[in-house]
């Protein structure tokens, strides 16, 4: 287990809503944000239950105007997780989404940096304990509107030393920000401190980590298309969540935001920082050793033990007896393929050897039936691992028919090859 900085601890939520703790010890949370209008009440619901349903814990959503606002009393009443604000510009807005009923307010110091205005919101927020996002985007901290400023400090950060720059002014506003928290004794805060740069959010959020004690949201803001989008977040954040930094976690994708959620929570099982549900999958690279369409057959079963099966079965799909065997130790279920066939095995038994067709279905049920044992207490995940024999690398065993079928597999893997 990775040991996790010590963290002030925020709740939001309720009872209808259910109550999320970000920080201390609790579990690292997955957030992320709607992609419709919040004013378009139906849209929005139905976007908050299926974020929900792939597994994000929290859900934001944007309130630029009013009518967002004025929608959200209907929103909160119609989902089961806790919701945050977005407030950008306006604290109107904050005021409005307290009244609604929101779980939290997420501020941008680059956006409301009237201090009276930030006061209000926090005596609102303090009076109905809900906590506040102090979010330091870098997109959006350096002034805007002081075209000289904004010049004097982007200047500055290209000058020679870019991170530790723009690190200063972040660093900067947010204690500036937290100061008129302070004054009115508020620390239900949690941190962000996001940039399109992910070195710059590494050292950002290592440097934040330093001075504060607040619980913090990891995030790298605008990542892009999650073809690349997927690098660009979990680079920074594995390497922070694995250094023990950070409580909650949102990636953003120019995409569904159904993927963000997907992503976040696979990044927090493999770091063993969250317990994982549902299935596992792994999977080789095929090679030239492949006998059967392994990619088609891996999306087939991942699709399958997405809506199939709910215990964190270890299931691993293998294009050959090779290399497969070592590739999938630990695994509760596996399949080799052989000459368009597939040999599987349950806890390092052989159960089946079917032909390509029906390897899907025949897999499919193998893991029903282990599930089915460990619900009913006969067996355990990872209890016994796959165990086979793997073949001497002697002879171009692996590739072709004609190999297979003159039983040279047999021979020196003592699996049971039948055509
Ligand atoms: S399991 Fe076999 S087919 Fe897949 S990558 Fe390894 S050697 Fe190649």
């Amino acid at each position: 287990m990775i040991p996790r900085r010590k963290t002030r601890q925020v709740t939001l939520g309720d009872k209808e809503h259910g109550f999320v703790k970000i920080g201390g010890d609790a579990p690292v949370s997955v957030q992320t944000m709607t992609a419709g209008y919040t004013y378009e009440i139906d849209k929005c619901v139905a976007e908050i239950h299926k974020l929900a349903a792939a597994g994000a814990d929290v859900v934001r959503v944007a309130v630029p105007e009013k009518k967002d606002t004025d929608a959200l009393r209907q929103i909160i009443k119609q989902v089961q997780v806790p919701i945050v604000a977005d407030v950008h510009f306006h604290f109107q807005r904050a005021l409005e989404a307290l009244e609604a009923g929101v779980h939290k307010i997420r501020l941008n110091p680059g956006n409301i940096a009237d201090k009276q205005q930030v006061l209000q919101v926090i005596d609102a927020c303090k009076e109905r304990k809900v906590p506040i996002r102090v979010g330091v985007n870098e997109g959006s901290i350096v002034e805007r509107r002081d075209k000289q400023k904004r010049m004097k400090e982007l200047g500055g950060v290209f000058s020679n030393d870019k991170h530790g720059h723009m690190l200063a002014i972040m660093i900067a506003k947010l204690e500036e920000y937290l100061d008129i928290f302070h004054e009115r004794d508020f620390h239900d805060i949690t941190i962000s401190a996001k940039s399109i740069d992910p070195v710059l959010v590494i050292k950002a959020y290592t440097e934040i980590s330093k001075r504060f004690d607040y619980p913090l949201h990891l995030g790298v803001t605008h990542a892009g298309p999650k073809e690349t989008g997927t690098i660009r977040s979990v680079v920074p954040l594995g390497h922070l969540l694995a250094s023990g930094i950070g409580d909650t976690i949102r990636i953003s994708y120019a995409n569904d935001p159904v993927y963000e959620v997907e992503d976040g929570l696979e990044l927090l099982y493999i770091l063993g920082l969250r317990e994982r549900k549902g299935a596992e999958l792994i999977a080789c690279p095929t090679c030239g050793r492949i006998q059967v369409d392994l990619f088609t057959l891996t999306q087939a079963v991942r699709k399958k033990l997405k809506e199939e099966i709910a215990l964190p079965i270890k299931v691993a799909v293998m294009g050959c007896i090779v290399n497969g065997p070592g590739e999938a130790e630990g695994a509760d279920v596996a399949i080799f393929a052989g000459d368009r066939r597939g040999i599987i095995y349950v806890q390092g038994e052989k159960v089946a050897n079917v032909p390509e067709e029906e390897i899907l279905e025949r897999l499919l049920i193998e893991c029903k039936k282990f599930q089915d044992k460990v619900q009913r207490g006969e067996a355990k995940l990872g209890e016994k691992v796959v165990d086979i024999l793997p073949p001497d690398p002697i002879g171009e065993l692996g590739s072709g028919f004609d190999k297979i079928a003159a039983g040279n597999v047999e021979k020196i893997t003592q699996l049971t090859v039948t055509k």
